[in-house]
């Protein structure tokens, strides 16, 4: 079969949503023009510096190379995070990460848990178990590592923080905020980023039309031999997010392009949001000063090394 779009190539895939076969090079291509075209709206096309949160995972790699073929790399420097999780963190992968993103001209630098919060994640996990708490290491890592990305988005002074969310995660959010009634959390999900504290980098999701199977399979073309091995942490509980997300899959078998239609037609719904309400400065935590959610005098983070053992403080407010 010929591809659709140069009509002389051999087609290597087929692209449900649009009901095009295309061939690797122009399937390439449609991936950096969607990608370029959400950058732009978020205006990564017009700022001096970009933090790329990398993972080593076949979303961060097509994040960076997707970008790099449209700003100067110079311009981008990648973040990367040992979160100490033993037999996932692996001295090979970080190795491969740093040679593909130094072929694209990026600059990688890196940190881990055990440097920036003092333990790794399998320390906090296992003093929380010691303490009976009951609270899931993807509770942990999420959190920490946010807060680390935007410290480090602050340190290099980045304008932005890249993140490699692409379109399933973030049709994911969207239903899972929706069903909790989040408005608050709702809002600052559209494409435009919102600026809720003068500490926080504004992040944004350049990949967040592309369809997940799209990302695997951009990696795939680009030869990038991405971290596959599957993080032990994580559960076999069926969580709301994996719900959700079989709910969605299910939905996009039947109708190709739901996810995308969800995510658009929730930009526009979340624009609306925007204009019409008052977007108050978030608070700020009492023990490390940074940003938390509102009505909250701690963070989440130091509230769950506390609750850990891990960090003496007298006084915690209930929460
Ligand atoms: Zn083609
Ligand atoms: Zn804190």
């Amino acid at each position: 079969m010929i591809c659709d779009v140069c009509k002389s190539r051999e087609a290597v895939i087929y692209q449900p949503h649009t009901g095009r076969n295309l061939c690797k090079e122009c399937f390439i291509n449609d991936v950096r023009e969607r990608v370029k075209r959400e950058a732009e709206k978020q205006g990564i096309t017009k700022v001096n510096k970009v933090l790329l949160a990398v993972s080593g995972g076949k979303d961060s790699l097509t994040l960076a190379d997707a970008l790099a073929s449209f700003v100067d790399p110079k311009r981008l420097i990648a973040f990367n995070i040992v979160e100490g999780i033993q037999g996932y963190n692996r001295e090979d992968q970080a190795k491969k990460l740093n040679k593909y993103l130094s072929d694209l001209g990026i600059e990688l630098i890196s940190t881990s848990f055990k440097a920036e919060v003092g333990f790794t994640l399998d320390e906090m996990v296992s003093s929380a178990k010691g303490k009976g708490l009951n609270v899931s290491a993807c509770t942990f890592c999420g959190g920490f590592r946010r807060k680390l990305i935007n410290n480090a988005g602050r340190e290099v002074k980045a304008d932005l923080v890249a993140t490699g969310h692409n379109l399933d995660d973030e049709a994911q959010t969207i239903v899972i905020n929706l069903l909790r009634g989040d408005v608050k959390r709702i809002i600052r999900v559209g494409d435009v980023p919102v600026k809720l504290s003068d500490k926080f980098v504004l992040r944004v999701k350049p990949l967040r039309k592309v369809y997940e199977w799209e990302t695997t399979m951009y990696a795939y073309y680009k030869g990038f031999e991405f971290q596959e091995v599957e993080c032990p942490y994580i559960s076999s509980r069926p969580t709301l997010r994996a719900r959700v997300r079989d709910l969605l899959y299910a939905l996009e078998a039947m109708r190709p392009g739901s996810l995308l239609n969800i995510v658009e037609e929730f930009d526009r719904v979340a624009e609306e949001f925007r204009r019409k309400s008052e977007m108050k400065e978030l608070p700020s935590c009492k023990i490390c000063g940074e940003p938390t959610s509102y009505g909250r005098e701690i963070c989440k983070n130091c509230e769950l090394l506390i609750k850990s053992g891990l960090l003496n403080y007298q006084n915690l407010p209930m929460s």
